[in-house]
């Protein structure tokens, strides 16, 4: 019975070679083996061609050119190298080329389910035209303005020196990619001590942030965080995310079309969007970057995250929503030194 075969009689031919040598294909665990009359390996690994040849010789192709026939198409089914018969000989019709076809058209389709919601979104974004994003920030400064933000009480002596910081780190920090950072002042109650950024560049600094966490080198170390969050595009990434895939497709023909002028015009939808943690991880690292290159401690970033966390729990103000695992980035920040 075909069980009983553990090894087909054969002969083999290297590549570029018509000589013919007595061999043997053997199947040890998974693996195939061609070897030699003497038992020496000849090529290992499964047959990557299968003819029927002269004579009803099977003829079975190796990856590195080493070809073996024989006559014992029983040894061969045993052996689990060729297809058994019935519904199975069908495919040995199969062309192994046609099998990779298949597999790369698999593939294909997993990766455009999986990264292809991504893809589109970094087209958009190379598609928007800038002033539209810059104009963003205009209509997201104004509605803040309007719903929640006062003027900045901080003395104009204390928001030199935090521009001061701010103009170092600009010089050292990834280019953004609609024009200057910008920083803004404010003072908005709801959201404590607090930053973030809007996609054109803006950055906007609550007072709460500098009064309570005034040391130089945790303001350098939010700054160039928010900064990453820009040279990233992260907001335009998480907006565009929101999107869906006809918006998407007919903002790279062109066509930004009314409902998405609205959405990017209105300001609420900017500050409504969260980061992803993997953004939050990003920029973390951009911004200890940032900080150290301009001289400061961008150590001192953990820091401040310990303290929000102990002052505020996780559940205080915006940027603990929106900067979730304080403790774990705290340890992360302190790991890159
Ligand atoms: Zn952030």
């Amino acid at each position: 019975m075909a069980e009983s075969y553990t090894s087909v009689r054969g002969q083999a031919y290297a590549p570029g070679t018509s000589r013919l040598i007595a061999a043997e294909l053997k199947r040890n665990g998974v693996e195939i083996l061609l070897c030699d009359a003497a038992g020496e390996i000849l090529t290992r690994g499964a047959p990557i061609d299968h003819e029927t040849g002269p004579a009803g010789r099977d003829v079975l192709s190796f990856a590195d050119g080493m070809r073996f026939e024989t006559t014992d198409r029983e040894g061969l089914r045993a052996l689990g190298v060729i297809a058994q018969d019935g519904w199975l000989a069908r495919l040995e019709g199969w062309h192994p080329r046609l099998a990779l076809v298949v597999v790369v058209c698999v593939l294909g389709a997993i990766a455009i389910w999986r990264w292809g919601l991504d893809l589109l979104v970094s087209l958009a974004i190379l598609a928007t035209p800038a002033p539209l994003i810059t104009s963003m920030d205009r209509g997201n400064m104004l509605m803040i303005d309007r719903t929640m933000a006062e003027d900045s009480g901080l003395s104009l002596e204390r928001q030199a020196e935090v521009r001061e910081i701010f103009t170092t780190l600009s010089a050292v920090a990834p280019e953004a990619p609609y024009g200057a950072y910008r920083l803004e002042f404010r003072a908005i109650d709801d959201m404590g001590p607090n930053a973030f950024a809007l996609p054109g560049g803006t950055i906007v600094v609550t007072d709460a942030l500098v009064e309570q966490f005034g040391d130089e080198d945790i303001l350098a170390g939010v700054l160039g965080h928010e900064m990453a969050h820009i040279s990233e595009r992260h907001s335009l990434r998480q907006l565009y995310r929101s999107l869906s895939v006809y918006v998407l497709i007919g903002m790279m023909a062109g066509d930004v079309g009314p409902v998405l002028e609205d959405l990017i015009l209105d300001g609420g939808v900017v500050l409504s969007l969260a980061y992803s943690r993997a953004h939050e991880r990003v920029a973390d690292d951009v911004g200890v970057r940032t900080a150290e290159a301009a001289g400061y401690d961008g150590t001192a970033l953990a820091g401040f995250f310990e303290e929000l966390d102990r002052r505020y729990g996780g559940i205080g103000p915006e940027w603990m929503s929106t900067h979730p695992d304080s403790a774990e980035r705290a340890a992360r920040i302190r790991e890159m030194q």
